[in-house]
């Protein structure tokens, strides 16, 4: 039996993991993407590498997306394996009508982290640290009320404190939720595909996106990429928000309209945005958002990059999938669970490994 070819087309600079592949009697290729530019190969380098594969596996590089041309190059293909959380980068309808499965990892270093570094950014522009630390270091005055911080939580003294809003309350937003609940602060939010329970057991209120929008003070998203949430913030919705409000986006940069979010910012319609992740990423050195001062606070999509935590737990789950894939089985987290029944009847008990 020929070894079964995987190509890592976005290796992961936390180390490969690809090791235990070899192991197993595959040969392993590498693709040259690099998590810090974030460039990686063309359309056409990838398919001519992914020639003959029975799994790809990778992080997110968004200039390298995983197509149905790339899908299609090779038809022993049975598995596209993510290290992230995520598959806005892989074409999933054209992987389930090919019969491959996606699988993602939805570790908690990872969507953890964001919850994390999302309140962390959010505290950032509520409590004024960058204008604050800025004033004495310019020599500024002693005090200055330019620079006052907002009171989050409320109080026995009737400041109702403020509210929170979270766009989607799967791991990443019921994670805040759990997080914020000690500061006493009102969070509300919306998701329409989970169960009523579910906002109670994390403190939080249900409502629908407009409410959500006017009411909020603080208005962070937590939604997947898809056809649903592409732009679900443009410019309607952020006419919507309190001119005092927040936006903080640490999903993907596409569900915010990036134009009328500059638009709105520029002419004071909403407070401020604190933003990890673009529509286009790396964001272009020309980008207004960069001459927006504090009104906006800017992050390289590595908000959840963090010590102690990182992509390692993802690798070794992903890598994991493709060698349950390897030998037919179907791994633990498929994203695409409808193409299952199709992807056992082409590869369900057939191994390609040797041990
Ligand atoms: P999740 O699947 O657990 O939660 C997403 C939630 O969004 C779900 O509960 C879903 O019902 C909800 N949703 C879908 N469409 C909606 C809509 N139209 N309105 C409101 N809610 C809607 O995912 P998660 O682990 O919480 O991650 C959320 C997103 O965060 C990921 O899809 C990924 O894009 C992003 N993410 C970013 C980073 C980063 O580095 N910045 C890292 C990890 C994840």
């Amino acid at each position: 039996m020929s070894k079964p070819k995987i190509f890592i087309f976005a290796p992961a600079h936390t180390g490969d993991g690809h090791g235990q592949l070899e192991e197993a009697g595959c040969e392993v290729v590498l693709g040259t993407a690099s998590w810090d530019t974030p460039l990686g190969n063309s359309e056409l380098e990838l398919a001519e590498i992914a020639r003959d594969c029975a799994a790809l596996a990778g992080t997110n590089i968004k200039s390298s997306p995983i197509t149905r041309t790339v899908m299609e190059s090779s038809d022993k293909l049975r598995i596209v394996a993510k290290f992230t959380v995520g598959v806005d980068d892989v074409d999933v309808e054209a992987a389930t009508e090919l019969g491959i499965l996606v699988t993602h990892a939805p570790t908690e270093s990872n969507w953890g982290g964001v919850a994390e570094g999302t309140i962390g950014m959010m505290l950032t522009m509520l409590k004024k640290s960058r204008e604050r630390d800025r004033h004495l270091k310019t020599g500024g005055s002693w005090r200055d009320m330019s620079i006052q911080g907002t009171y989050v939580g409320s109080r026995s003294d009737g400041y109702p404190g403020i509210t929170i809003g979270l766009i989607g309350l799967g791991r990443i937003g019921s994670r805040i939720a759990t997080l914020m609940r000690s500061w006493q602060a009102r969070i509300i939010a919306c998701d329409p595909y989970i169960p009523e329970p579910r906002f109670a057991e994390h403190g939080v209120e249900r409502v629908d996106l407009p409410t959500l929008l006017k009411e909020a003070d603080v208005v962070s998203l937590h939604v997947v990429l898809n056809r649903e949430t592409r732009h679900l913030i443009g410019a309607n919705q952020l006419a919507m928000m309190k001119p005092n409000a927040i936006l903080i986006n640490t999903s993907r940069g596409p569900c915010v309209d990036e134009a009328a979010l500059i638009e709105s910012l520029q002419r004071g319609r909403i407070a401020g945005a604190a933003l990890d992740v673009f529509e286009d990423e790396p964001l272009a050195l020309e980008s207004p958002l960069r001459a927006l001062g504090d009104k906006v606070l800017l992050s390289p999509h590595m908000v959840t990059s963090n010590i102690g935590s990182g992509l390692k737990p993802g690798v070794l789950w992903a890598m994991k999938s493709v060698q349950h894939a390897l030998r037919g089985e179907v791994p633990d987290n498929v994203y695409n669970t409808e193409v299952i029944p199709d992807w056992l009847k082409r590869f369900g008990g057939r191994s390609v490994l040797s041990s």
